[in-house]
């Protein structure tokens, strides 16, 4: 019997591990498996900053293993003007997951980091090595150096107390149940719901920046497939880099081209080239990652995109935004 507590079960990332777990079909490796319960905690239901709080989720549930996902999350702009937030907040959730994981013998924990923690100045691509070798982007350091941190305080469970405790590394996440607020979202599910309103009013759809830079893209549900693989098979307590790969990459004109063909948005549609464009790649290598898991169909990417369109315009009056 495993019991499986999910933190930050409402987000992102934690609705796509859900629906994965409760959709995929029997024989599917990422099925939920016989003698297997999870659960998806929001923070009404424990304020992870708060250690009693957190105690008080671990008796109530008493997990064999957890995936630690919440964080006070947030676009550049919260990042900026809340630094000591990000900072504190992070440390305190991350502190009392850790501790509580450690207090009730939990066999396993994977926590979440970012790809936005790796430092400022650093050869491309970024891999799993260079996470500690030098500052973050000073526009976001609380959120890195507690994010950096989940790394240093597994490396100390593990040497002084032999604990199972591990991490893993998503690149830009997007699927349903992101965050599609228009002032303080990422970048795909601000343009989508820029574009769905351009479309509605009848008025241009402006995407900011020159449309060349490059990312990589992980649809949410195939990220939540590879958490449940970590939690299966994976037991070091290194970090993986959870990724496309590098020659997956895509630029913000190829996203605002398929936000545009999947709302079929047919008016006037531009670049405001003033707008700052911010680094043009930051390429992350998953070559550890395909070296352990060996062969993963990820969704292409319009297609993936398609179906966050789809399930934003379904659900506008319920999503975040
Ligand atoms: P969301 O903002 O969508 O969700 C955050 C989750 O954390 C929510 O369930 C929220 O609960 C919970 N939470 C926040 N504060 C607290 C708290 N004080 N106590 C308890 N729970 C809390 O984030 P994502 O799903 O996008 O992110 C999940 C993880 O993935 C995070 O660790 C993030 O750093 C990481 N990540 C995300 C990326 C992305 O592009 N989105 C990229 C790389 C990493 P509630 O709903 O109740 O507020």
């Amino acid at each position: 019997m495993s019991r499986i507590l999910v933190t930050g079960g409402s987000g992102l990332v934690g609705k796509a591990i859900k629906h994965v777990v409760e959709t995929e079909p029997e024989g599917s490796p990422f099925a939920k498996r016989a003698g297997e319960e999870w659960i998806f905690a929001s923070s009404s239901e424990a304020d992870l900053r708060d250690p009693v709080a957190t105690e008080a989720l671990f008796d109530k549930y008493k997990p064999t293993h957890v995936i630690h996902l919440a964080a006070l999350v947030g676009g550049l702009f919260k990042n900026m003007k809340y630094k000591l937030t990000f900072l504190r907040d992070n440390s305190l959730i991350n502190d009392n997951v850790l501790r509580s994981s450690y207090t009730h013998q939990t066999s396993k924990v994977i926590s979440c980091l970012s790809t936005c923690v790796f430092p400022d100045k650093v050869e491309y691509p970024l891999n799993e090595e260079k996470i500690h070798i030098g500052p973050p982007h000073d526009s976001n350091f609380g959120y890195a150096h507690a994010k950096r941190m989940v790394d240093v305080m597994n490396h100390a469970y593990k040497e002084e107390f032999g604990c199972n405790f591990t991490s893993a590394i998503p690149t830009n996440v997007f699927g349903p149940y992101d965050n599609f607020d228009l002032e303080d979202s990422h970048v795909i599910p601000g343009l989508i719901h820029k574009c769905v309103l351009a479309k509605k009013n009848g008025t241009p759809f402006v995407v900011a920046g020159t449309g060349k830079p490059l990312r990589q893209f992980i649809y949410s549900y195939d990220l939540a497939k590879l958490f449940i693989w970590m939690l299966r098979n994976y037991d070091d307590v290194e970090p993986v880099i959870l990724s496309v790969g590098e020659d997956e990459e895509v630029s913000i004109k190829q996203v605002a081209d398929a936000i545009v063909k999947a709302v079929g948005f047919e008016g006037n549609y531009s670049f405001d080239t003033t707008r700052a464009d911010g680094q043009f790649r930051k390429p992350a290598s998953n070559a550890k990652l395909l070296g352990l898991v060996g062969k993963f169909e990820f969704t292409p990417f319009d297609q993936a995109l398609d179906e966050t369109v789809k399930w934003f315009v379904t659900n506008y009056d319920n999503a975040r935004t």
